[in-house]
Parts: structure tokens; sequence; C-alpha cells
């Protein structure tokens, strides 16, 4: 596990574009973390680092949104609103593990979709613009990065 901290968004972000530089078809990336965390903000970052254009939006509303103008195409999953009982069957097992890069914020709301393999990121609101991050990687092919962030923030490490 490996924790860091953010005093910025701007910081957030450059993590985020980090995290895209070392991402890969079929990657899957979990972002827990209360409201105003930062989870949109930081797949923003992602989003920048992939090349895609536009910017990111919560998808809060449309569950799903897609960036295919991108160096692997980027699918960001809000699935806030998929709390039992509404219909959750919408097809979004189809971009998760597919041809692209899936960020899904609230994947407790879609646990049995998850994969095996995946990196999962706790961000947690301290105070003012102060966000700790916590992150716990069950994919190995994701070890390059926690390589790469030791190497560019400050980061500690626990087993
Ligand atoms: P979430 O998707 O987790 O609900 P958002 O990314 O939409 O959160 O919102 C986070 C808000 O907090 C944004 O308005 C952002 O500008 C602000 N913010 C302040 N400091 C930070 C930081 N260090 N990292 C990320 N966002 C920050
Ligand atoms: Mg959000």
């Amino acid at each position: 596990m490996l924790c860091l901290e953010t005093k910025t968004e701007k910081e957030t972000i450059a993590i985020g574009k980090l995290i895209a530089q070392y991402s890969f078809p079929g990657a899957v990336i979990l972002l827990d973390g209360d409201l105003g965390a930062g989870k949109t903000t930081l797949t923003g970052g992602i989003a920048l680092g992939l090349g895609v254009e536009e910017k990111v939006m919560s998808p809060t509303f449309n569950i799903l949104r897609c960036y295919f103008h991108a160096r692997i195409p980027l699918y960001h999953i809000d699935a806030y609103r998929l709390e039992e009982g509404t219909n959750r069957d919408i097809g979004l097992e189809e971009f998760i593990e597919g041809d692209g890069i899936c960020v899904i914020e609230w994947p407790k709301m879609i646990e049995e979709w998850l994969p095996m393999f995946y990196l999962s990121i706790q961000i947690q609101h301290e105070e003012g613009t102060k966000r700790r991050m916590t992150i716990n990687c069950q994919d190995t092919r994701f070890l390059p990065l926690l390589n790469a962030l030791k190497e560019e923030f400050l980061c500690t490490e626990s087993f």
C-alpha cells in the first residue's frame, strides 16, 4: 500500500497524468472517497495524460462517459446512482477490462462486475485543499507506476 498527500488540485492532476503514462489497455482503476474528495479531478488528470482534449465532467447523470480521442480509449464510470433496486443492467461490463482504461467512481455499487486485477485509490479529504491518497495495487502490471510515483512524489509505503 502506498500513501501520498496532495496539497493542491494541480498536484492531484499531476498524479493522474503519471497514472495515464503507466496505464495500458484493460487497466481498471477504482476510485473511492466521499463527494468532493477529488475522484473526478484525478480522472481529469488521467484524461489529460492520455491526450483527451475535452474537459472531464462528473458522469453522475450519465453513469458512463467514453473518450475515444485518446492514446488509449478512456471509459469513465460513476456508479453513484446504481444502487440496488435500480435498473443496473446497462452493459457496463463491456467497458471493464475492455480495450481501454476504465476508471470507476463508487466501485462498491457495481461490486459484482469488478475484475480480479485493478488499481484502487482511496482519496480522503483532509483539510482545505489537502487530500490523502491510499493506493492499493492488485495488478502487477501497475508496478512500474508505483515505482514512478515513489520517484516523483513523497510517498510512504506500508505492507
Ligand atoms: P469527487 O469526484 O470525488 O466528488 P471532484 O473531483 O468532483 O470530487 O471535486 C473535488 C473538488 O475539490 C474540486 O472542486 C477541486 O477543485 C477541489 N480540490 C481542492 N483541492 C484538491 C486536491 N488537492 N485534489 C483534488 N481536488 C481538489
Ligand atoms: Mg465525481
